[in-house]
C-alpha cells in the first residue's frame, strides 16, 4: 500500500471508521481533481414554454474521474464544501462558464445567459466579488452573460451580508438569481427589500404537481409573488407536460426540466442550438 503520510495516520488510528477513511480517499481524489481540472460543465436548456425557445442555460458541475467516470455533484459537493476545496471547485466552474458564454457568442450561437450555482461557502467568502471580476476579465465574458444562482437558505441566513453582496454584483451588470425558492420560506417583505432579479421555483413543489393540493397552491403563491414584485422567474424540475401547462396557466413562462432536455455536455449545446437556427 501507499504509506503517504495521511493515509498511515489514517491506517494506524483505532478510532478511524471505513467510513472516515473513505472521505479520507475520496478528499485525496478530490485534491488530484482539483489539480488535474477533472471536473466537467454541463449546461441545461431553459425555454419559454409557450414559445419552445431556449432563453438561458445552468451550468452544473461534474467530475470526470479517470476510473471510475462520471460521478454527480450530490457525490462530491458536500465533502468539498465541508472541506473548503468547494472554493477550488468553484473558481474553475466559473472559469469555465464563462469561457463558454464567449466561445458560444464568439460563433454566433447564443444570445442567452449562463447560470452558474454558488455555494454557501463559496457565496460566504469575501474574495467572491474579487474572483467574479476576475473571471470576467480572464474570459472576456460580459457581465450581462452571466446570471448567478445563490439558494433561499443561503440568503436567509444572513440577510444583511447577503444584500451588500448581492447588490454589487447586480450594480456589475450580473443577474441575480434565487436557487430552490420556496423551501426557506422569506416573508414578501424580505423578497421586496432584498437586490434580486430571478426566483427559480424549487424541483420539490414542481414534482407533486398536479396531484399534491398543497404543492400547486405553494406554486400559485410563488408565482404571484414573483409577478407582483416584477420579478423573473422559472420552474425547475419540469418532467410533464401538464407540469408546464400549470405553470403556463398560473403565470410562469420558464421552464427548465426533463421534459425539455437533461443538461448536455458542452458539444452536445452546440448541436442542439444548430439544429434550432
Ligand atoms: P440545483 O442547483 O438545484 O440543480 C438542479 C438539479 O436538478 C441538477 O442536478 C439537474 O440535473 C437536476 N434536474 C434538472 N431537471 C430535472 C428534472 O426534470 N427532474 C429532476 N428530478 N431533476 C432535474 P445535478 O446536476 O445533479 O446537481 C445537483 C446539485 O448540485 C445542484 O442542485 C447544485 O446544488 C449542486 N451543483 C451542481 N453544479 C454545481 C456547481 O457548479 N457549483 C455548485 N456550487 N453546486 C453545484
Ligand atoms: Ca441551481
Ligand atoms: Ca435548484
Ligand atoms: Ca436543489
Amino acid at each position: 500500500a501507499k504509506a503517504s503520510g495521511r493515509n498511515n495516520y489514517a491506517f494506524y488510528d483505532p478510532e478511524m471508521t471505513e467510513k472516515a477513511l473513505y472521505r479520507l480517499e475520496v478528499e485525496e481524489n478530490l485534491r488530484e481533481a482539483i489539480k488535474h481540472r477533472q471536473f466537467v460543465m454541463h449546461y441545461q436548456p431553459q425555454y419559454d414554454i409557450a414559445e419552445g425557445k431556449i432563453t438561458g442555460f445552468e451550468a452544473l458541475v461534474r467530475w470526470q474521474h479517470p476510473e471510475k467516470g462520471m460521478i454527480p455533484p450530490i457525490d462530491f459537493i458536500p465533502l468539498a464544501e465541508d472541506t473548503g476545496m468547494i472554493i477550488h471547485i468553484g473558481q474553475q466552474v466559473m472559469f469555465d462558464a464563462m469561457l463558454a458564454a464567449v466561445n458560444w457568442r464568439k460563433s454566433g450561437i447564443i444570445d442567452q445567459r449562463i447560470a452558474i450555482n454558488v455555494s454557501a461557502r463559496q457565496f460566504q467568502d469575501e474574495r467572491l466579488l474579487e474572483l467574479v471580476e476576475d473571471s470576467l476579465m480572464a474570459t472576456g465574458c460580459q457581465p450581462e452573460w452571466i446570471e448567478l444562482e445563490i439558494t433561499e437558505s443561503l440568503v436567509l441566513s444572513d440577510y444583511d451580508y447577503a444584500a451588500n453582496v448581492l447588490s454589487a454584483l447586480q450594480k456589475m451588470g450580473i443577474t441575480v438569481s434565487i436557487d430552490d425558492f420556496g423551501t426557506g420560506y422569506s416573508s414578501l417583505a424580505e423578497l421586496k427589500r432584498m437586490p434580486i432579479d430571478k426566483l427559480k421555483i424549487d424541483q420539490s413543489f414542481v414534482r407533486n404537481i398536479p396531484e399534491e393540493r398543497e404543492d400547486c397552491e405553494i406554486t400559485r403563491a410563488i408565482i404571484s409573488m414573483a409577478n407582483s414584485l416584477g420579478l423573473d422567474l422559472i420552474a425547475e424540475g419540469v418532467e410533464t407536460e401538464q407540469q408546464a401547462q400549470f405553470m403556463v396557466e398560473n403565470g410562469c413562462q420558464k421552464a427548465q426540466g426533463y421534459l425539455y432536455s437533461k443538461p448536455l455536455p458542452e458539444e452536445e449545446i452546440i448541436q442542439l442550438l444548430g439544429r434550432s437556427h
